[in-house]
């Protein structure tokens, strides 16, 4: 993760007496610097409101902090926004290519984004909300807008194992690059694509692979030039493959794992634990949102987005709770238009809402 103060620290830093000065008043605000917040922060400003949008992290955040060498499944025009054409080397966009993009699309709409600023709290009522946010240094900033869009993603949450070792300093839910797991012994868990993709190439970089997945057999959303390569890798025995079965333990040099055929110890130097993402619930729910018992969807109008408290929106993989692989950019990058045409009605001059 980046070199920057992280929450711990910034919790432990003397905090100012007086509050951050110039407070800021907008129309929309918008929490998420992701595509589809920019995407949201676009279509608002396109009629004619005053946008500021806020992340914790940087422009495009999640994106990022994806493994640096990783090619997009999607062609460049399906994750598009603003009507920028994106066009790429290749058939697939590389990660920098897209952050490249989405910087000249945020510079192309003169876009005000405030990174590095993370929303703790989200007050008032529908025309009138209170929001503060907290900076790297620990500073507080307060805004007040007359709407809210929250567009927060869900990559920074990684599903739990709950497990005995999971804290351990080898276990990790994000993969990077393989170099550093070279001639070492790797457990890959999970049964999708983020374990595919790093099973494979941890074994093409030279890491002893075994992948654990409780599934009867690699899911079948496994993109389909991915899945044959590790099936066959899997039949030839180059990478070690545990189906029906989870990890019960991770010690310091070693991991248990339950199998169809009992429990078994094997060797380990590292576990990635790539068992997918959730949205923050406890993020929502403070400001109010209702979610769905089952899956945390939040309660909202499925064509204005707009959720259960009037005036907060939803956008994003958000909006599908739990079940995060309805949304990607492909799909949530059109919530902008939908929320803009809303407030387009609620915002119109000699409107009662906000
Ligand atoms: P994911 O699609 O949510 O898959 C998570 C995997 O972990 C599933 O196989 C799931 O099992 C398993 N799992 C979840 N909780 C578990 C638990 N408690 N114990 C054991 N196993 C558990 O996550 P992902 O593969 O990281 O993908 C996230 C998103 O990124 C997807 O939309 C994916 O398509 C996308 N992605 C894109 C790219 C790219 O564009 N290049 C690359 C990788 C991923 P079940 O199958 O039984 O549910």
């Amino acid at each position: 993760m980046p070199d920057f103060l992280t929450a711990e620290d910034i919790e432990t830093l003397p905090k100012p007496k007086v509050r951050a000065h110039p407070e800021q008043r907008t129309d929309v605000l918008v929490i998420g610097a992701g595509p589809t917040g920019l995407a949201c922060a676009i279509e608002a400003q396109k009629i004619g409101l005053r946008v500021i949008i806020l992340d914790k992290g940087c422009l495009v955040n999640s994106l990022y902090h994806y493994p640096p060498n990783m090619l997009f499944f999607t062609t460049p025009e399906l994750l598009e926004i603003g009507e920028i054409p994106f066009t790429t080397a290749r058939q697939k966009p590389t990660r920098e290519e897209a952050l490249e993009y989405y910087r000249k699309v945020s510079e192309h709409y003169h876009l005000d984004i405030r990174q590095y600023e993370w929303v703790k709290t989200v007050n008032g009522e529908d025309g009138n909300f209170s929001i503060t946010a907290t900076d790297r240094a620990g500073r507080p900033h307060d805004y007040q807008t007359r709407k809210v869009i929250v567009s927060t993603g869900y990559y920074d949450l990684a599903n739990q194992l709950c497990i005995p070792g999971e804290d351990l300093p080898k276990v990790s839910h994000y993969y990077g690059d393989a170099h550093p797991y070279y001639d070492t012994d790797v457990l890959v868990i999970g049964g999708k694509n983020s374990a595919a993709i790093a099973a494979l190439d941890l074994w093409r970089h030279g890491a002893r692979v075994t992948l654990v997945y409780r599934g009867t057999q690699l899911h079948h959303h496994v993109k389909y030039w991915i899945k044959p390569d590790l099936e066959n890798r899997i039949k030839g025995n180059e990478i070690e493959a545990y189906f029906n079965s989870t990890v019960q333990e991770i010690g310091v040099d070693h991991v248990v794992i339950n199998t169809p055929r009992g429990p078994l110890r094997l060797k380990n130097d590292f576990v990635l634990a790539l068992i997918g993402y959730h949205p923050d619930y406890d993020f929502l729910r403070s400001m109010g949102i209702e979610l769905s018992p089952d899956q945390h969807r939040p309660v909202c109008d499925p064509v204005s987005l707009e959720s259960n408290v009037a005036g907060i929106y939803v956008a994003g993989v958000i909006v599908s709770g739990s079940r995060t692989n309805e949304i990607f950019i492909e799909n949530g990058r059109f919530h902008g238009k939908q929320i803009a045409e809303d407030l387009r009605i609620k915002l119109r001059p000699g409107s009662h809402s906000g």
